[in-house]
């Protein structure tokens, strides 16, 4: 069996936008609740996430950038940064735990005290670009973490995998001039944030699919295009922005994945980071607004992580 590590925060339900906002902390009940209806949290290692510090976040996005959000935060009531993305009293708390969860999954893994780790975070941060939050995004997670493992941990080589149903602008705005770091990304397209469509940077593989995609579609972009340019890059380790709003039953999208998938392309990345990255993974979730099928994705996405 492998050894998991599982990192959360209950300051992470304190994040509110608003009571009919879809980026609810009801995501990270369904999935507490899924995994321990699973019997799965006996096999996992708990942890409580971090906060982040500047220097941390200062990686990823300009020190500015991060002292105005962390300013930003209103007193009382909710302040909206654009139509979908906004702040409560407690949402830096919310952020700040959620970049400390994959600073700590990265320590974990890279030290071989975990082979893999789930970060069951909110707010989600591929949206979040070195000096823009957006998209239910303020600090970009994987980029933090990423960071911390390259200029930390002294990595030379690792990738980030993105099979949310949206395009990680965010991750592609902070690592389109870090060859460092190679992406790989499906995302339904056109749709928000109506980027990605082509690489901008020889580092990145961005897969646009149609609306009404399955699995199938997914897996062929996965075969043919995913798995060679991760085999070529030969990471250290390897990052997951785990969205799971691709998912057949989110009305958040139009993309038809189901479970199998997501446990099939888990595997896949088992597999690549089994020949190159002493098997390291460190997953952090993004997307699924559908509460029952982010809830049983997740669980199929940690069983396959665990060997379970
Ligand atoms: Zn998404």
């Amino acid at each position: 069996m492998t050894s998991t590590a599982f990192i959360t925060h209950k300051d992470c339900w304190l994040h509110n936008m608003g009571t009919h906002h879809p980026e609810s902390p009801e995501r990270l009940g369904a999935i507490n609740d899924r995994l321990i209806a699973a019997g799965l949290d006996m096999y996992l290692s708990f942890y409580d996430a971090p906060t982040a510090t500047v220097e941390q976040l200062s990686r990823a996005h300009p020190k500015e950038h991060v002292e105005e959000l962390l300013a930003s935060v209103p007193d009382h009531g909710i302040r909206h940064l654009d139509p979908d993305t906004a702040l409560c009293p407690n949402s830096m708390k919310a952020a700040l735990r959620s970049a400390g969860a994959g600073i700590l999954a990265t320590d974990l893994v890279l030290s071989g005290q975990a082979e893999n780790a789930f970060c069951a975070i909110r707010p989600p941060g591929h949206h979040a670009e070195a000096q823009k939050a957006m998209g239910f995004c303020f600090f970009n997670n994987v980029a933090v973490a990423i960071r911390h493992a390259l200029e930390v941990h002294g990595l030379k080589r690792v990738a980030v995998v993105d099979f949310d149903v949206h395009h990680g602008n965010g991750t592609e705005d902070i690592f389109k001039d870090d060859p460092r770091v190679m992406m790989v990304s499906i995302f339904q397209h056109p749709f928000y944030p109506y980027s990605g469509a082509d690489n901008p940077a020889p580092n990145m593989e961005n897969v646009p699919l149609k609306a009404g995609s399955r699995g199938d579609v997914f897996r062929e972009a996965v075969t043919n295009i995913w798995l060679p340019a991760l085999r070529n890059h030969a990471p250290e380790a390897i990052f997951i922005s785990a969205g799971f709003d691709a998912h057949y039953e989110d009305d958040m999208g139009s993309m038809g994945l189901v479970e199998a998938d997501y446990i099939w392309v888990t595997e896949q990345l088992k597999q690549v980071a089994a020949e190159f990255s002493k098997r390291r993974i460190i997953s952090l979730l993004e997307g699924g607004y559908s509460l029952s099928c982010l809830a049983r994705s997740v669980v199929a996405h940690i069983k396959t992580l665990a060997d379970l």
